[in-house]
């Protein structure tokens, strides 16, 4: 009896040690890290509102006093991104606007500062940005009819009145972080550029794909700094810069209340130059995109549509919104 009870334990003890063993092994594996991915997380869907990170929660079995005593500190506020879109009515509008709400609806705590070159705000654009499940301010303001020429700058007034909303939002609280984007509605972005953009802490600057006459520009950096930039259309441009291509801090904005973009004075290309010389220095400048060597927006335009073909008369018997 004595004997068989003694082989019986003796079977079983090294499977008893291999769990003992396996358990230890398990509750020393170190925890997994509570900070999520600081701005990095896609917009999860929903309307509207602030999109926080999600954050893990304890693991289950680890009940090591540490993780129970010391919750994790909390994240820091994710910095809203500005984005101020000037657009106009044409055939492609609302295809192009389609396009861009689709690619913002990606991005977390984004807000989408679109901006109508118009006297009035068309049905059009409101009904898109009311069904484009994006936190947004619907503005206009009609181009004067003597800039609406070939060769002048498109859609300074437009800027402008995304500028002066944002500085009239945050007149009396400066708390909250953000960061401010000029986004054409005929761009293309990819969402990696809204990580990069979003850690700007002045103003930061990256290469644009499809412009200036040549596949890119980019500013040329040495020891994380902008020294030069790499272009094939007036070099001499202080900031030879896309509009696509830099982001400012709201903070900038906000202490800098008269930069603004102007009418008088400013050459054809010239309006980034002009701008981003009232708020910063060249040296001042923070490169994104792996220091300024990989291409995250581009600048590609719509072709003209071909309506040659519209009829004139025998109209189409319903009202189609395109
Ligand atoms: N835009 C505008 N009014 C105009 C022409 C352009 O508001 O009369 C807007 C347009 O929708 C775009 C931005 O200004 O968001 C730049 O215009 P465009 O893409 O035609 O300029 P480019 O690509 O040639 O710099
Ligand atoms: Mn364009």
């Amino acid at each position: 009896m004595k004997s068989a009870l003694l082989s019986r334990f003796f079977i079983l003890l090294p499977w008893i040690l291999i769990v003992i063993l396996m358990l230890d092994v398990d509750t020393r594996r170190p925890a997994p890290p509570l900070t999520p991915r600081p701005y990095s997380v896609p917009y999860a869907g929903g309307r509207g509102g602030a999109r926080s990170p999600p954050r893990r929660g304890l693991p289950g079995r680890s009940a090591e006093p540490r993780n129970v005593s010391r919750p994790p500190p909390p994240a820091p506020p994710l910095p809203t991104i500005y984005a101020i879109t000037p657009t106009y009515s044409r055939p492609v509008q609302k295809a192009e606007l389609t396009r861009l709400a689709n690619t913002f609806r990606q991005v977390a705590q984004l807000h989408w500062i679109l901006v109508e070159d118009a006297a009035a705000r068309s049905e059009l654009v409101s009904r898109l940005l009311a069904r484009a499940g994006l936190p947004s301010t619907h503005l206009h303001v009609p181009t004067p009819r003597r800039y609406k020429r070939p060769g002048l700058p498109r859609a300074t007034e437009q800027r402008n009145a995304g500028l002066a909303w944002l500085r009239q939002r945050h007149r009396h609280s400066r708390a909250h972080p953000g960061v401010l984007f000029f986004a054409d509605d005929d761009n293309t972005y990819s969402l990696e550029l809204f990580q990069e953009m979003r850690t700007t802490r002045k103003v930061s600057v990256w290469p644009v794909g499809l412009v200036g006459g040549r596949r890119y520009e980019r500013p040329l950096v040495e020891n994380g700094r902008v020294v030069g930039w790499y272009t094939g259309w007036r070099g001499d441009r202080p900031f030879a810069i896309d509009m696509a291509g830099f982001a400012v801090s709201l903070q900038v904005i906000l202490s800098n209340p008269k930069a603004v973009f102007k009418r008088r004075g400013s050459q054809p290309g010239m309006q980034e130059s002009d701008f981003l010389k009232q708020i910063t220095t060249v040296e001042e400048l923070e490169p994104k995109a792996n220091n300024c060597t990989k291409v995250l927006v581009w600048h590609t335009r719509t072709e003209k549509v071909n309506l040659a073909n519209e009829p004139k008369y025998r109209l189409d018997t319903v009202n189609i919104e395109v």
